[in-house]
């Protein structure tokens, strides 16, 4: 093993893979991860490790897979630092507030824009996260939008057509061309550079009607659906994400207990976006009753300009262990292997043999510190397909 490198004297690895150790979140104590090009190829006890040509010694600390963070809106310019204040001193957020960023991007630079996102996307690996899907949604033209995904392509293969974000002023009296609009010219522009299309299906957004026409369009172009559901509503967005076979249905606020049978009995991941809520003040959604009816639960920061300005994963493991009911262990499992779920992908999520060479090394012995030291910023070292960052 020339070329590999081991990582030795892990306090408490975090595999994911019940196989692997134990309980769900397939745990070994005092273990060792060897990497070889940008794979994981061996894992087990610390003293059996084989011998490679590196070593980094671990000192008693964690390891876990790089967070996989399914939904960020990275693709933006300005700022809305204003709104946010104002809505801490009283007023409450409105999807409207999208229409600000919405002018601010398309005024923007290509240049402005690839180097916001590369900001951002420099400022969560840091943290830990090396997954990172990226949603279009502040262009709302066809150019715009197919030069957001253009510009998030360089970035992640994780890019999210989000046309129907909301619907952009100049089409304010005729929605319904607007929707003629995202499902047919845009997507025809848009389609080349996506995997998926996502539609915010929400009182002020999108319609349950017009979210499945929409996401039957972009089905049919290939796209797989996921969609912002229940955010600031008991809406229809949670069912038709599991009627339309979405990889995520995102948010998951407000649910009826006809929601939470239809997620616990479908495919569809349940993204829970904690720092929308707390930036927006609002009541957290209820993980432990999802998590209590068989639901397969997923955590991410949901960066982007308005609703929540956070790349932190650990600050939404946090958020989910004090506010949301989850427990440690559930939580550190929903950033890593949900969010893998959550994108239908098996090569992350999970420190295993033929993995994506993607880890962690926290500055602390256990996983569980990510909720027990809240804020602190406990990534010591993270590696990104076998190359530390
Ligand atoms: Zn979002």
């Amino acid at each position: 093993m020339t070329t590999a490198t081991a990582i030795i004297d892990i306090s408490t690895l975090v595999t994911n893979d019940p196989s692997l150790g134990e309980g769900p979140l397939g745990l070994l104590q005092n273990a060792a991860v060897v990497i070889d090009g940008d794979r994981i190829v061996w894992v087990g006890e610390s003293s059996k490790a084989p011998a490679t040509d590196n070593q980094v010694d671990a000192g008693g600390r964690a390891l876990l897979p790089g967070f996989v963070d399914s939904h960020s809106h990275l693709v933006f310019a300005g700022d809305r630092t204003a709104e946010f204040n104002a809505r801490m001193s009283g007023r409450p957020y409105s999807a409207g507030g999208i229409r600000t960023t919405v002018a601010a991007t398309r005024a923007a630079s290509d240049q402005d824009l690839e180097e916001n996102v590369a900001r951002y996307v420099r400022e969560a690996r840091r943290q830990g996260t090396t997954t990172l899907e990226i949603k279009s949604g502040y262009g709302l033209t066809s150019q715009d939008e197919a030069r957001s995904l253009e510009v998030a392509s360089a970035f992640t293969d994780e890019v999210t057509y989000l046309g129907a974000h909301v619907v952009p002023p100049e089409f304010a009296d005729d929605p319904a061309a607007y929707v003629d609009l995202v499902t047919g010219p845009m997507l025809d522009l848009c389609a080349p550079h996506a995997r998926w299309i996502d539609v915010f299906c929400e009182q002020g957004a999108f319609d349950g009607d017009q979210a499945r026409t929409i996401l039957t369009a972009g089905a049919q172009r290939g796209l797989t659906p996921r969609v912002h559901a229940n955010q600031l509503t008991q809406g229809p967005g949670v069912q038709l994400a599991v009627e339309l076979g979405a990889a995520s249905a995102d948010h998951c606020t407000h649910l009826s207990d006809a929601d939470v049978d239809a997620l616990a009995q479908g495919d569809t991941v349940a993204t829970l976006l904690p720092g929308a809520e707390f930036s927006t003040r609002s009541r957290y959604p209820d993980a432990r009753r999802l998590l209590d009816a068989g639901v397969t639960v997923a955590l991410s920061p949901d960066c982007n300009p308005g609703s929540s300005f956070t790349s932190s994963m650990s600050f939404c493991v946090a958020l989910a262990v004090r506010e949301m009911g989850m427990t440690p262990d559930e939580a550190v499992w929903a950033a890593t292997a949900g969010g893998a779920r959550a994108l239908r992908r098996t090569d992350v999520g999970r420190v295993a043999p033929g993995a994506r060479a993607d880890l962690t090394l926290l500055d602390a012995p256990s996983p569980v510190h990510l909720a027990y030291r809240p804020g602190v910023p406990l990534a010591a070292a993270v590696w990104h397909g076998g190359t530390l960052v």
